[in-house]
């Protein structure tokens, strides 16, 4: 997607740390995010994504490293932060007695926001949330603890979102919603970085990422094992190819084309997963021989994503289905 990236630095984080006990949660992690981007943050369960959000917002303390949000120290200058930020945690804990817009009202009483003169003033625009309610199907006049998952998770991003916050700090954001609702939810995510927003959208889900990211980070085991822009990860995006070949072929002939990935060879047979990089070395190898049948189709990113950074390290680290040579 296209944005209206400033080159601001909105979240910066220099060899950010957190070990509970003998369980390093982070190993040293730098992340810079923009103003006007969305930052995709991938990685398995446990890999410390909750951790960075909790450490980013002063919530948690470092181990070791230093985080800043708008110029902000996070664990010296929280206060100060959540007045401007908007947080979805992964496992929030609602009042179930009060109605969403009891809820809205209390805490954005007791939220602070600054008023244009820079002091604090408690925050609760009621047309605003009834606005942000009705884009989302939410009905505020029931008890929280009377609502379905996804309702409820429509509330937690009401609450979010209903001091125009200048970051939102998502994880797992559209966990529970209907797919209606999540492609609302999306559209929602790009007005706010259109109009000068950021966001940090935490995810295991790569579905949930690519549809509205600038860039990807990948987190493993609590270390940023890569950044990259969303284009670049399509790039890679593997094609997996089908070939049966008439005539005696062997393996040995593709070594020299380069990526490739579950080279298999049976019955004449040939079979590979290859990024877009290698197809034309690839058909030119095989048009030395008689081609009786020929597919190939582009892969999810979900298989590229687990084909170049999917092997976890940590016990409890794993993805379902993962690619053979992950
Ligand atoms: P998920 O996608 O499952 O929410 P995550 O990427 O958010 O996972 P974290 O919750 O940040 O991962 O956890 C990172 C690591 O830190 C895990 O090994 C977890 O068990 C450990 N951890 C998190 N909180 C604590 C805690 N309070 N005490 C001890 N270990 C913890």
């Amino acid at each position: 997607m296209t944005t209206g990236t400033t080159g601001e630095v909105v979240i910066q984080t220099a060899g950010l740390s957190k070990s509970y006990g003998r369980t390093s949660a982070l190993v040293d992690v730098d992340l810079e995010v923009h103003r006007g981007e969305v930052f995709g943050y991938l990685g398995p369960n446990g890999a410390g994504k909750t951790t960075t959000l909790r450490l980013l917002l002063g919530l948690l303390r470092p181990t070791r490293g230093q985080a800043r949000v708008l110029g902000l120290d996070s664990w010296r200058q929280a206060p100060a932060i959540h007045a401007r930020v908007g947080y979805v945690p992964g496992d929030p804990a609602l009042y179930d007695k009060l109605t969403g817009r009891a809820l809205t009202r209390y805490l954005g009483s007791l939220r602070g926001c600054y008023d244009g003169d820079g002091s604090l003033r408690g925050c609760y625009d009621g047309a605003h949330v009834a606005a942000l309610a009705q884009r989302l199907d939410l009905d505020l006049d029931r008890p929280a603890g009377t609502l379905s998952k996804g309702n409820r998770q429509k509330l937690i991003l009401v609450l979010a979102m209903m001091h125009r916050p200048e970051l939102l700090l998502l994880d797992e954001p559209t966990s529970g919603l209907d797919p209606l609702v999540q492609v609302e939810f999306l559209a929602m995510m790009r007005e706010h970085v259109a109009e000068g927003g950021s966001v940090l959208l935490s995810s295991h889900v790569l579905d949930e990422v690519q549809r509205v990211a600038d860039r990807v980070g990948i987190i493993r085991a609590g270390r940023l094992v890569a950044i990259e822009r969303l284009e670049t990860l399509r790039a890679r995006s593997l094609h997996r190819l089908r070939a049966h070949l008439a005539d005696g072929v062997s393996l040995s002939e593709f070594a020299e084309v380069p990526d490739l990935h579950d080279l298999r060879l049976r019955d004449g047979v040939l079979t590979c997963s290859a990024p877009q990089s290698s197809l034309d070395a690839l058909v030119k190898r095989l048009a030395a021989h008689e081609v009786l049948d020929l597919a190939c189709e582009e892969a999810g990113l979900e298989e590229t994503f687990l084909t170049y950074y999917g092997a976890p390290t940590e016990a409890g680290a794993s993805y379902a289905g993962q690619a053979e040579d992950a």
